[in-house]
């Protein structure tokens, strides 16, 4: 007797086991992503950008590569050149509740 396709009951508990793994692996993945997320919302880097004869000045969202002293483009005042005077991080979190 020769009776394929009938599945061998520890075939079917190992597969079981195997989506559960699968399950809390991708649900432990997922959590951990929603908490890197939460860490990053709530802090923002700005810099300043200013002009080097002093009048003019303006905060810019922080881009990779940005230092102190960097020059990153001409004054609309005076056409000299624009410089990045300090970096700074605010905190933006949205929990800010005051009774
Ligand atoms: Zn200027």
């Amino acid at each position: 007797m020769s009776g394929g396709g009938v599945s061998n009951p520890y075939v079917v508990i190992f597969i079981a086991l195997m989506a559960v793994l699968v399950v809390q692996l991708i649900v432990s993945y997922v959590s951990s992503k929603k908490q890197r997320a939460q860490q990053e919302l709530p802090i923002k880097t700005v810099s300043v950008v200013g002009c080097v004869r002093g009048d003019y000045e303006i905060e810019k969202e922080f881009s990779e590569g940005d230092f102190v002293g960097r020059v990153v483009g001409d004054c609309p005042q005076c056409g000299a050149p624009l410089i990045i005077k300090r970096i700074f991080v605010v905190t933006v979190g949205p929990k800010q509740q005051k009774s």
